[in-house]
């Protein structure tokens, strides 16, 4: 029995490993698919980067904005809008599958909506120059990886030729002057997972801080939603705060900290803005807010 066993583990085993590679396969087909799509786009849709895009912080605004994956899915954004000023600090929300990471995606126009108007610094994302409109919007994705090599390659790889000063000035923003004093070899110790690990709080400051490099007029920041201890939560929370006094900062926020010091908070639910207002507005007057925080957001350890 053993035998046969055996014999039939020996035929259906290739049979699987076929399968599975036909899966690679075709998601390798999509991908190469989906970049022969945007080769196929004219030029003028694509753009070139112009000369630079400013620096200034710039309002971001949806009006009326729906939007679905695909004609055969549901809708994901139904008439969202909501309007948000240079500056400050904005956190969106909401249940899992309200439309946050749709609002970045949207914005970033990795996809276009079906109707309604996007706009960064009054002009319709549609208008941008893709390159423009993608060195305007810096983007912190959570959990951020640090790559391996020094701790200087991790922040600067993505913004050529900035100026020490720039550096140690962004560095001392994102309080990781202490972590780089810390570190036997400063800027120059490699990091990674074949040198020193840093922790979370630590990584996700990089990742802010790699992301402030480039000087974007909005930051757009998918918040950890790892734990950290308090030393750590307070200083993220610290960060933020600075970096939205010369920034337009937008926060999905999985923090209370995040929340309670946000200017405002845009409370999403199944696709659409259900309630804009502070954290003290929103405990007052809406129910899902008050449900999620209670049981959504981390608290510090
Ligand atoms: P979470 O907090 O879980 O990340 P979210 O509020 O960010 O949720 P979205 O990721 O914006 O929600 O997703 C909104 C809806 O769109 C969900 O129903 C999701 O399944 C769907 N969706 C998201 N990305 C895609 C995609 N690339 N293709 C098809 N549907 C998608």
């Amino acid at each position: 029995l053993v035998a046969f066993l055996l014999y039939l583990f020996y035929l259906v085993a290739p049979v699987g490993q076929l399968v599975q590679g036909f899966t690679q396969m075709q998601n390798g087909l999509a991908a190469v698919r989906r970049i022969r799509e945007i080769e196929d786009l004219p030029t003028e849709e694509i753009g070139t980067l112009t000369d630079a895009p400013g620096t200034a912080p710039a309002g971001v605004s949806f009006q009326d904005v729906v939007f679905r994956y695909g004609e055969d899915r549901p809708v994901v954004h139904d008439g969202v809008s909501f309007d948000i000023p240079p500056r400050g600090l904005t956190a969106l929300v909401g249940p899992s599958g309200a439309g946050k990471s749709t609002v970045f995606a949207l914005l970033e126009r990795f996809y276009e909506q079906q109707s309604g108007t996007i706009t960064v610094d009054g002009r319709d994302v549609r208008d941008w120059p893709l390159p423009d409109l993608r060195a305007v919007l810096g983007y912190v994705e959570q959990d951020a990886p640090v790559l391996d090599g020094t701790l200087r390659e991790n922040l600067v790889f993505a913004a050529p030729g900035v100026e020490e000063t720039e550096v140690r000035r962004v560095l001392s923003l994102t309080r990781l002057d202490d972590l780089v004093a810390r570190l036997p070899e400063g800027l120059e110790t490699e990091v990674g997972h074949r040198g020193i690990m840093l922790s979370g709080g630590e990584r996700q400051r990089v990742a802010i801080a790699r992301a402030l490099l480039r000087k974007p007029r909005v930051l757009l920041l998918d918040e950890a939603t790892s734990q950290l201890d308090a030393v750590n939560e307070m200083r993220l929370r610290e960060v933020v705060a600075e970096v939205a006094k010369e920034t337009t900062v937008l926060v999905i926020a999985h923090r209370l900290s995040t929340v309670t010091s946000a200017d405002r908070i845009v409370v999403m639910e199944g696709g659409g803005v259900r309630a804009v207002g502070t954290h003290g507005e929103l405990l007052d007057e809406d129910d899902l807010y008050r449900e999620l925080a209670a049981t959504q957001f981390l608290l510090p350890t």
